[in-house]
């Protein structure tokens, strides 16, 4: 039987080119058998021709009496094919190398992402065809609770694994990792529920670490989480400097996570704020960023236990009709003095806020007034939330 590496004539593939030409691709490809290819294309007077029914054809052209072995041989054939191609002197491009997506592409679904740039069919992070950059999609219908992305500060992406604790070395985690790794540039995409998926920003992975979480099967387990951080473009030389040096941090074991979740699985208020503390003293020099990180998930989580589901504020006039997206209330955790002022992550710098109140105190005309009220409706219920813990725990 005919093979790949019998195809040794370039005028058997400009034949076979010719030939496609004629017939058009549709009527070519069901000559030969093939369906529409996503990944590896002949790019021949700037037009993409698919390349594993062309270089099929050119070996049915050149070696006329042999047998011809079927699409299948050439499915599995990708590198063999390409390289076959590339050694006759023919360009083979995929669709992600010669027009890359853009920030603000969109598509409806992963199907049609997967026939605009190729890939592999599934629902988690991939490389397009032809490229080393990583893709990472959060889909607001599930199954992972991802952080709302924004484009301005780092969020949380969860990894992949629906039940039992998540591992670095699952599924496509480990493009993640090696991608925090090498501090490469990520392209981020985002479908929120009923819309459609939109390469939103080119990120940076941070750092990881890990979070408890709920798992398919209702079970309490840790997961994966990285933080992003959006930069400018793919290229590293035009990241704020923070951005290029931030994936160096080392992230925390499992174990030292899940050891500290078995001790305490639902921390309170008090527990929190002990954290946030205990992380102010332990700042490491080369931990910087993981531990910020640590100290202000813990202080939020504080603050959003004290805050009961309420705004915080005074002047509130009412809390959002509508919960978030995770069937919560709808609350900004905010700096009473932002953190470039001096002021601290802690929850006594820290309020819960409806969106209404977090304006009116960011950008209304009061700011001063707001901060002066908000410090002191936090410090009271400081007081309150830890003597209220303490007095529970019966002590
Ligand atoms: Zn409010």
């Amino acid at each position: 039987m005919a093979r790949l590496s019998d195809l040794t004539e370039s005028t058997a593939v400009e034949g076979a080119i010719s030939e496609f030409r004629r017939l058009g691709r549709h009527a070519f490809l069901s000559q030969y058998g093939f369906r529409e290819s996503t990944d590896y294309f002949i790019l021949d007077d700037g037009d993409m021709i698919d390349s594993k029914p062309v270089a099929a054809a050119a070996l049915a052209r050149q070696h006329p009496n042999a047998a011809q072995p079927g699409p299948k041989y050439f499915e599995r054939g990708t590198s063999r094919t390409v390289r076959a191609l590339e050694a006759l002197g023919f360009t083979v491009v995929t669709r992600a190398q010669l027009h890359p997506p853009l920030p603000g592409a969109q598509y409806r679904s992963r199907t049609e992402v997967q026939a605009a740039f190729g890939g592999d069919n599934v629902a988690g992070p991939i490389r397009f065809p032809g490229e080393d950059v990583v893709n990472l999609f959060s889909d607001e219908n599930g199954p992972y609770t991802d952080d709302p992305p924004s484009l301005s500060e780092t969020f949380g992406y969860r990894g992949q694994g629906s039940s039992g604790p998540q591992r670095v070395d699952f599924g496509a985690n480990p493009l993640i990792e090696d991608a925090r790794e090498s501090g490469s540039p990520v392209r981020f995409w985002h479908r929120p529920k009923g819309g459609v998926f939109t390469f939103e920003c080119w990120v940076v992975v941070e750092s990881r670490a890990w979070v408890m979480g709920i798992g398919k099967d209702k079970k309490q387990r840790v997961e994966i989480n990285w933080r992003l951080r959006p930069v400018p473009g793919p290229n590293p030389a035009e990241w704020p400097e923070a951005a290029r040096l931030a994936h160096s941090v080392t992230p925390l074991t499992r174990e030292e996570v899940a050891g500290a979740a078995e001790v305490t699985p639902a921390p309170t208020y008090d527990d929190l704020v002990r954290r946030v503390e205990e992380l102010q003293q332990t700042a490491e020099p080369h931990a910087v960023s993981r531990t910020a990180y640590q100290r202000q998930y813990a202080a939020r989580r504080a603050v959003l236990i004290r805050s009961d589901g309420q705004c915080e504020s005074k002047r509130c006039t009412g809390m959002p009709p509508e919960p978030n997206r995770r069937g919560q209330p709808i609350l900004d955790v905010d700096h009473i003095v932002e953190l470039s002022q001096g002021g601290e992550d802690h929850p006594l710098n820290m309020v819960a806020l409806c969106p209404n109140c977090h304006a009116a105190k960011t950008r209304g005309k009061h700011a001063k007034r707001w901060e002066k009220e908000l410090s002191r409706i936090a410090a009271a219920a400081h007081d309150q939330s830890r003597f209220a813990a303490i007095e529970g725990s019966g002590a």
